[in-house]
């Protein structure tokens, strides 16, 4: 199959291409697409056999199941079968916006599209691409991120092109996403909401509107041995560069940087191509390896905007290890450490 890429405008999404999108969604067909997490890949999220497309297309387990997008809050009514008060309050606060809430779904969604659960995760997204996608399809569009199952999401169309050029119809290509990491997941269908993805709509900003929160224990810490993680997207290996990650952490910055150091001598000594994940304060501090600036520490959503971007480029670089520093797990702290836990398959040395 040969992908149709279109450059659209973020501001105005052009009407032709859209119409064009929508044209495909509707006869069952996939369409990457900006939003402002990381691009979705979309279909049409009430009919199985585009769903399993998608599945197919990213080579993700069955068993994990998909967000369905909406463009305005009374599209709900249709795809679930209760709406919380919990979840009253938080789309009043954050709709459109990067937080997906999960809801008992509705007998029209497919089981294909929820993995088997009578829940359904719904969003409505807040990019003018993705709005005017799902209202010109007239449809609820079901949209994991349009990457190959396992690696980085894609925060780029030239990263959708590289994992699925070839394998769908269309690429909207509607440059950089803002956020970089995907939507903050909340469980509004039990009666003590749970955080079960962490994202850019925090622990702490979700708490304001709801009060205490339960927080997934799959979250920070690796999933035990025959407990599944409430979001079963969770339990997979996810966001992995090619090469080895290495998380470093001490007590000070300094510790940090003094240890991965020592790390990347060691490495070289063996002929290994090793990358450094760095920040702004501290990409000055490495004399040897390959340094890349994730962002800045005192603006933690710089780093929540890049850091696929650069696990993707320690990649295109060839390397084969990548040790890469730590961060404070409050604030959107606590979903980059999330994905860099999950990068490096939890492997972190203390210092
Ligand atoms: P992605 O769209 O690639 O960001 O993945 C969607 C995430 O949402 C995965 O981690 C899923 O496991 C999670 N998810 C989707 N639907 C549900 C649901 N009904 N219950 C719990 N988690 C869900
Ligand atoms: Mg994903």
């Amino acid at each position: 199959m040969k992908t149709n890429v279109q450059q659209v405008d973020c501001n105005e999404p052009q009407e032709d291409v859209i119409a064009q999108a929508a044209a495909i969604l509707q006869e069952g067909g996939l369409v990457a697409f900006p939003t402002e997490t990381v691009y979705g890949l979309g279909g049409n999220g009430l009919d199985a056999a585009a769903c399993k497309k998608i599945y197919e297309a990213k080579g993700r387990p069955s068993d994990n199941p998909l967000i369905l997008h909406i463009s305005h809050r009374n599209e709900l009514e249709r795809i679930v079968s209760n709406v919380p008060e919990a979840a009253k309050k938080i789309m009043d606060a954050f709709w459109p916006g990067p937080i997906t809430l999960i809801f008992p779904k509705a007998d029209c969604v497919p089981m294909e599209t929820t993995g088997g659960l009578d829940t359904v995760a719904v969003r409505f997204p807040a990019h003018k691409v993705a709005q005017a996608l799902i209202r010109r399809s007239g449809l609820p569009i079901a949209a994991p991120s349009a990457n190959s199952s396992g690696k980085p999401s894609p925060t780029r169309a030239s990263h959708v092109e590289y994992d699925l050029g070839g394998k769908i119809a269309m690429i909207l290509d509607g440059g950089s996403c803002e956020v970089g990491l995907e939507s903050t997941i909340l469980d509004v269908s039990v009666k003590q909401p749970i955080l079960l993805r962490p994202g850019a709509i925090t622990k702490e900003m979700i708490e304001k509107v709801i009060g205490p929160i339960a927080v997934d224990a799959a979250v920070l810490e690796k999933p035990q041995e025959g407990v599944a993680p409430k979001a079963p997207g969770m339990k997979y290996t996810h966001y992995s560069p090619k090469a080895e990650v290495i998380l470093v952490a001490g007590n000070t910055l300094e510790a940090q940087t003094q240890e991965i150091c020592r790390l990347v001598e060691e490495q070289l000594a063996l002929g290994k191509k090793v990358g450094i994940l760095a920040t702004e304060q501290t990409k000055d501090a490495y004399p040897k390896g390959i340094v890349l600036s994730v962002g800045d520490r005192q603006k933690l959503e710089t780093i929540g905007a890049n850091l696929f971007k650069v696990l993707r480029k320690f990649d295109f670089l060839g390397v084969n290890i990548i040790f890469s520093e730590v961060f404070d797990t409050t604030g959107e702290g606590m979903a980059i450490m999330n994905r860099l836990n999950k990068a490096a398959g939890y492997h972190i040395v203390k210092v």
